[in-house]
């Protein structure tokens, strides 16, 4: 097949690490991820969000005014007593600090936990020249001693269980108890590094802020050693990012919370060390310790504050990329990720960074080809955008780094097979199965023309063995099946009969909707009438979601501007617009606000709705409850999609169901699993299954009392491979006509009251 990456390879990878590391990335992250949550609510929503906005603010500001905040912390840390020096890459860093070391006449060299030092490979130049070096917080010491890299930016040991640490301890070392408990691991470690970092004649520290006016630097730890490797070696050296400079310690205050609140739910780090280097603390001789002074207090202190460029001024510069510049490296991204909880850094990851952001800082540090590696592991499914302090658009930079990596790959065979047929805006080069995804409106449409024979065509082995070595669509997957009436067609033919309409409304025909799930279109329409709108379904084109979903930018925008004006004459006559799919809300209210011209976004941000939305709006402004079909406690599995609840959209749903009535059970999984195209593909498979199946073990033990529902068409398709076939959008169970002929799930018909 025409992607780069051979699928086998890959699902194989995937699979192997569903089956090796998975389980404990997922308790981890999953634990950080619900600490967050925790934490957030400990604070209050409200202030948290002060707090983003203010951070965010800060980083801005940083970043715009960075030539000038190096100017002064070079000035502020050689007033200091201290050494500045600014690297352009990887190599000039480390031929610097190697020199530092080796002017020191070091033989040792301690290290605290730095993100950074692992990006330029630090371990290994120094290495290379003959010095031992040791990594000093327990994660990375782990790392170091089983010699891998990083499975996550802030747990580098995340994928290792405690009985794998002890193995690998008591392999290694031969300790003369056994290390049979966290206590015992720690403790040994706490004692082995404590004499490391005692006999070290330089310690290396990353730095989490630098601060300009005054030349100090912030450490974030809940270990401590960092501050020990900052201060009892002779010479201390502080690699950090450019990017970590803000203008001074008034900065420091809204991510001192911020950054371990995002990380693990903390409300504080255990330790948060400033340091304005050259520090005064007496360097420590533990022979002499019992001394006054801890028989130092005489040595001569060295401090190295080592910034790194390493492609960083580039990314400043480029305006999609820069926003990675603000990244704090907490991890709330790839906590909140589905798809990281499943299979963790050593998949979604690249040579240093994991998780959401890594693909900014993997194309920006190492080059597209390495962000190609993992980029598609992103669904765009926005759950990390609320998670992350710094408001960055995580999902954004992926899409546009997939665009990137489209453009830049060489025309193939494919492209001979669809050059000129395909009516997308991409260039020569963009992978086949990434054209059928993302111009699936027009699959759906010549589908839907020639339903039904189009879908018996596409289930037969051949078709689907075709397409799996072809498209890589997996076998294994349920095809959607079209409708030879499209909710167009189907509303055009109808005569609605609604006088003196509460509220004009153009019901957003989606792709799905249209094609495909038209039952809950049907739905719409009816329920919309029966609350006293007068409904429109007219001719406007998908949204952009399917190519933008596969980095196609162009022709999502091209897409967003056909769909916009053919709504903006709707919106400036004075309807409102309801959408059924959840992807395409999101799309006009995300975004629209980067493909359209502002005007016409804020026009259809602010006169959208989602259906359910709209519903509960109605009911709330004296609609006619009673005109929909009533609960009668029937039980419902709700759940809600995942950029639904990115929008803060979910509650409506629930709230409208349980006003008619219902039980419901609402699931508390972020995604599904299926994210649009992303579980069809072969390769991803297993993984949107494993990621799905936290779903149908919360639904499971319901299925058969409750009607399982769910909002976006993704999730319909995921509920309906993992439990039965039946899942249905919460549209349907208030459609007045109802479908009486169902038994969905096993459970009772919808029954008007
Ligand atoms: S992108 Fe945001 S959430 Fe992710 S590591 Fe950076 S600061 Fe944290």
């Amino acid at each position: 097949m025409s992607e780069s990456t051979p699928t086998r390879p890959e699902a194989d990878r995937i699979r192997a690490l569903l089956e090796t590391e998975s389980d404990e990335i997922k308790e981890n992250t999953r634990l950080f991820n619900a600490a967050r949550y925790d934490a957030v609510e400990a604070v209050g929503a409200e202030t948290h969000e002060q707090y983003r906005t203010r951070a965010r603010e800060i980083k801005e500001k940083s970043i715009e005014r960075l030539p000038d905040l190096i100017h002064r912390t070079r000035t502020a840390v050689e007033a200091n007593g201290g050494t500045v020096y600014v690297a352009d890459d990887a190599e000039d860093a480390n031929r610097y600090i190697t020199r530092v070391v080796a002017d020191e006449g070091a033989d040792s060299v301690v290290k605290s936990k730095s993100m950074t030092t692992e990006e330029i490979d630090l371990n290994d130049a120094l290495e290379a020249d003959g010095f031992d070096v040791w990594e000093t917080d327990l994660g990375e010491f782990v790392i170091q001693v089983a010699e891998e890299s990083p499975s996550h930016i802030v747990g580098p040991s995340l994928h290792k269980s405690r009985e794998e640490i002890t193995a690998l301890f008591e392999r290694e070392f031969e300790p003369d108890e056994p290390l049979d408990s966290a206590q015992k691991l720690t403790a040994f470690a706490r004692e082995f590094l404590g004499e490391r970092i005692d006999e070290a004649d330089v310690g290396i520290t990353g730095a989490n802020f630098v601060m300009a006016e005054s030349g100090s630097i912030a450490l974030v730890t809940n270990e401590g050693n960092a501050r020990k490797c900052a201060s009892i070696p002779d010479t201390h050296v502080a690699v950090a990012g450019i990017e970590k400079i803000i203008p001074s310690i008034a900065e420091l205050e809204p991510f001192a919370g911020l950054i371990s609140r995002s990380a693990t739910g903390q409300d504080v780090p255990q330790y948060l060390s400033l340091l304005t280097p050259p520090v005064d603390t007496p360097t420590i001789d533990f022979d002499r310790a019992d001394e006054p002074g801890f028989g130092g207090g005489d040595a001569d202190r060295e401090f190295h504050l080592v910034l790194i460029d390493n492609g960083r001024r580039a990314m400043r510069r480029d305006e999609e990329l820069r926003e990675t510049l603000y990244c704090i490296r907490c991890g709330a991204c790839a906590n909140s990720c589905a798809n990281f909880q499943s299979v963790g850094g050593h998949a979604f990851g690249g040579e240093t960074y994991t998780g959401g952001i890594a693909t900014g800082w993997e194309a920006g540090i190492e080059g597209l080809d390495v962000a190609a590696e993992f980029n598609d592991l992103c669904t765009g499914c926005s759950r990390c955008v609320n998670a992350c302090p710094v408001k960055i658009d995580i999902p954004w930079i992926n899409t546009v780094v997939r665009d990137r990596i489209n453009r830049g790959k060489d025309p193939g065979f494919d492209d001979l097979l669809v050059d000129g047929l395909v009516p997308d805006e991409e260039g020569s080069g963009t992978p086949l199965r990434k054209r059928f995804f993302g111009n699936f409106e027009t699959v759906a449409r010549l589908g839907s023309a020639t339903a039904p024979l189009s879908n018996a065509l596409a289930s037969t082995g051949v078709a689907r063995k075709s397409m799996e070595s072809v498209l890589g669509v997996d076998a294994r997957r349920d095809l959607p099946a079209f409708e030879r009436t499209t909710l167009r067609k189907w509303a055009r033919s109808r005569d609605p009969n609604v006088e003196d309409p509460v509220r004009r409304v153009v019901l957003y025909p989606d792709v799905y909707t249209n094609h495909v799930r038209t039952e809950r279109g049907k739905a719409a329409v009816r329920v919309l009438e029966a609350l006293g709108c007068e409904v429109v379904v007219p001719d406007v084109g998908g949204s952009g979601r399917a190519p933008l979903s596969q980095g196609m930018i162009a022709t999502a925008e091209r897409k967003a501007r056909s769909a916009a004006e053919s709504l903006l004459p709707y919106l400036e006559d004075g309807y409102d617009v309801v959408v059924v799919e959840p992807s395409d809300i999101a799309m006009f209210r995300r975004e629209y606000e980067k493909l359209l011209p502002a005007g016409a976004y804020e026009r259809i941000d602010e006169g959208s709705y989602e259906i359910l939305e709209f519903v509960y709006g109605l009911l709330e402004n004296d609609g006619d409850i009673d005109a929909l079909p009533a609960g009668n406690g029937a039980g419902i599995a709700y759940h809600s999609h995942c950029q639904q609840r990115t929008l803060g959209l979910e509650s409506y749903t629930e709230t409208v169901l349980e006003r008619l009535g219902y039980d419901v059970l609402t699931s508390d999984v972020e995604c599904c699993g299926m994210a649009g195209s992303f579980g069809y593909k072969s390769e991803y498979y297993d993984l949107s299954m494993d990621v799905g199946e936290t779903l149908a073990e919360q639904f499971e033990p319901a299925a058969d009392e409750r009607t399982v529902v769910a909002s976006g068409t993704s999730c319909m398709e995921q509920l309906d491979s993992l439990l039965s076939p039946g899942t249905r959008h919460p549209i349907e169970l208030l459609d007045p006509v109802g479908r009486e002929d169902e038994t969905p799930n096993g459970t009772s018909p919808l029954r008007k009251s």
